[in-house]
């Protein structure tokens, strides 16, 4: 008997708890910056993996040294060095 009120009890305040945290947690949307070449998301290994602007999305790319080239945004991994033009251009697809 006591043991099943206790049992109540703490089902009870896990409920309430459940209903508290709900009221304090909401759904946002977040911003990641997105390899034209390949498609891979531009998330830190153990940090962040999505930013509260698109701005600032961007710049935590370039930080991690991917490149704007035409209006589009490569990884390291989709880029190479264009030696007839002295800078970087988006390695070619393999099909
Ligand atoms: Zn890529």
């Amino acid at each position: 008997m006591l043991l099943a009120q206790l049992n109540n009890n703490y089902i009870q305040k896990k409920q309430k708890l459940i209903q508290f945290l709900r009221k304090m947690i909401q759904k946002v949307t977040m911003y990641q910056a997105v390899c034209d070449g390949c498609g891979r998301p531009c998330a830190e290994p153990y940090g962040f993996t999505a930013w509260a602007t698109p701005e600032s999305a961007s710049i935590a790319a370039w930080e991690s040294g991917w490149m704007t080239i035409n209006h589009e945004l490569y990884c390291p991994d989709c880029v190479e060095v264009d030696e007839e033009m002295d800078s970087y251009k988006p390695k070619e697809k393999k099909q």
